[in-house]
């Protein structure tokens, strides 16, 4: 067996790493695994690449290494749970900008050595390596800035709101056929000024585009443009795989290209929104109150105590807890598992309701309550909790707004109108927990809050959940 085909069989194991890790992440259980299978994964393809490929100085090699190790345990450590999607569109902005530097040197190396010298010692031919150039520098740079705006948007270093102005769409429009004609030149003209000239203008006006993309898109809807921008890096890395000719970065550059896809696709579906819709509608601008729809409720606000939530816990039988993004940022978790076990032991059957866009990235409540040692059988989908909800006696909705807000169902006025939603309303009681009249994410009125068998835990849910336990504690000894 020769060099070349050990190579080839290496990047197959790998890919193939890649593909089951991934498979294993659809499901809680194996998810951590999964994490681990491909991780090995990139561990093989790297080092295969790294003795594949006649590396002029591992020096840099290793202080890189280094460094980003370090970088990555102390992210790893650092990063709370609710900066996570920062954090990834972080991660995106990287990927995109190492895409683009790859380009960026080929480009710099066919410039220094002339095409016939360069053809003479790597493989390709003129065309298909500039359109390759093209699109990893195009992807890549466009990424790498709208990664940067979507953090700054997430991390509040500038405002979550959408910036609209007149003639928008037209500007990114002419953007993309400036950027479409530098292309067209770069690929196609022989002499080296103006192939520069090409180059630099689609470097340029990449970075630019990936700045005013992301401008009109709200912060809420910045979980979908991460995913979408996550599944773009795996595009500029699959194109920069064409450039160097490595065919373990075309196959996880497809693997994440798509992927990105379908889980922005899946957001949107669970929020009953198309893609161009959470793209170009510039969802949030406007201060969207939905305020006497079609079934609006007229109603007040029923504060409960702590002692008396116990009261109507301790006789409930059927509980569900519906967990939602103030959950993540009371980081209420561990508490809601305490709560759930004193139920449990106090004869209560505990199940919890798990919308797919609670929170503010998917599968947010799953990893905070697997952090918490939730057992998995007790979470339970939105579709088969929802005929069950009437037989609850009790649903406990902890800083979730938007996924239980019943204009979802009966508002046709309602920004949310259409998006599926637990139906906390149909249980007997429903106890809600928050810290006052905070609205959620889209920004609208919820009739849940007023409706005669709602009640109104006030307080940050960690703390209100800890009395709530020690209630059930004092009474059980
Ligand atoms: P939500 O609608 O954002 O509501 C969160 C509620 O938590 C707020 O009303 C807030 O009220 C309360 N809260 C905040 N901090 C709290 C604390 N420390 N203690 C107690 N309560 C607290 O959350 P959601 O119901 O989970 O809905 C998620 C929303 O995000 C949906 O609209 C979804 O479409 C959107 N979204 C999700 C994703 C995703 O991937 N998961 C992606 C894009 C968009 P107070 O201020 O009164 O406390």
């Amino acid at each position: 067996m020769n060099a070349d085909t050990l190579i080839n069989f290496a990047y197959i194991v790998a890919s193939i790493l890649f593909i089951l890790g991934l498979k294993m992440l659809g499901r809680q259980a194996s998810a951590r695994r999964g994490n681990l299978l491909s991780a090995l994964g990139m561990l093989i393809a790297l080092v295969v690449t790294l003795l594949d490929r006649q590396v002029v100085n591992f020096t840099w090699i290793v202080i890189g290494l280094s460094v980003g190790a370090v970088i990555g345990v102390v992210c790893a450590r650092v990063v709370k749970m609710t900066s996570m999607p920062e954090m990834v569109a972080l991660l995106n902005g990287f990927g995109g900008l190492a895409s683009l530097l790859v380009g960026w040197a080929e480009y710099g190396k066919i410039r220094a050595y002339g095409w016939d010298r360069y053809l003479a010692e790597f493989t390709g031919n003129p065309v298909f390596t500039s359109t390759v150039i093209f699109l990893a520098v195009l992807i890549g740079g466009l990424t790498f800035t709208g990664s940067l705006y979507a953090f700054a948007k997430l991390a509040a270093w500038v405002s979550g709101k959408p910036v609209i102005f007149r003639g928008q769409h037209v500007i990114n429009g002419l953007l993309v056929l400036l950027i479409l004609a530098g292309g067209a030149v770069a690929i196609l003209a022989s002499d080296p000024a103006i192939v520069l000239a090409g180059f630099t203008t689609y470097l340029v006006l990449s970075l630019v585009l990936g700045w005013t993309f992301v401008m009109p898109i709200g912060g809420g809807d910045m979980p979908v443009v991460i995913s979408l921008l996550n599944s773009l890096s795996g595009l500029a890395a699959c194109a920069a795989g064409f450039v160097i000719s490595n065919n373990v970065l075309i196959v996880a550059g497809c693997l994440v290209g798509t992927s990105g896809v379908i889980l922005s696709i899946i957001m949107c579906k669970a929020m009953n929104r198309s893609l161009l819709n959470v793209l170009f509608s510039g969802f949030g601008a406007s201060a969207a109150v939905s305020e006497g729809g079609d079934g609006a409720v007229q109603g007040e606000l029923k504060p409960i105590s702590p002692e008396d939530a116990f009261a109507v816990l301790e006789a409930a039988r059927q509980v569900v807890i519906i967990p939602g993004y103030g959950m993540a940022v009371s980081q209420a978790q561990h508490q809601v598992r305490e709560l759930a076990d004193l139920l449990e032991q106090n004869g209560a059957e505990v199940r919890f309701a798990i919308h797919p866009v609670a929170g503010r990235m998917p599968g947010h409540m799953n990893v905070l309550l697997a952090e918490a040692s939730v057992p998995y059988e007790q979470l339970v989908e939105m579709d088969t909790i929802n005929p069950m909800m009437p037989t609850m006696d009790v649903a406990i909705v902890i800083g979730a707004n938007d996924v239980v807000n019943p204009a979802a169902a009966r508002d046709k006025a309602s920004p949310i109108y259409g998006m599926p939603i637990i139906n906390a309303h149909e249980a007997r009681t429903v106890i809600c927990l928050k810290r006052g009249k905070g609205a959620g994410f889209s920004g609208i009125e919820n009739q849940l809050f007023l409706l005669p068998n709602s009640r109104m835990l006030y307080g940050d849910a960690k703390s209100t959940l800890q009395s709530v336990v020690s209630e059930f504690k004092s009474i059980s000894g």
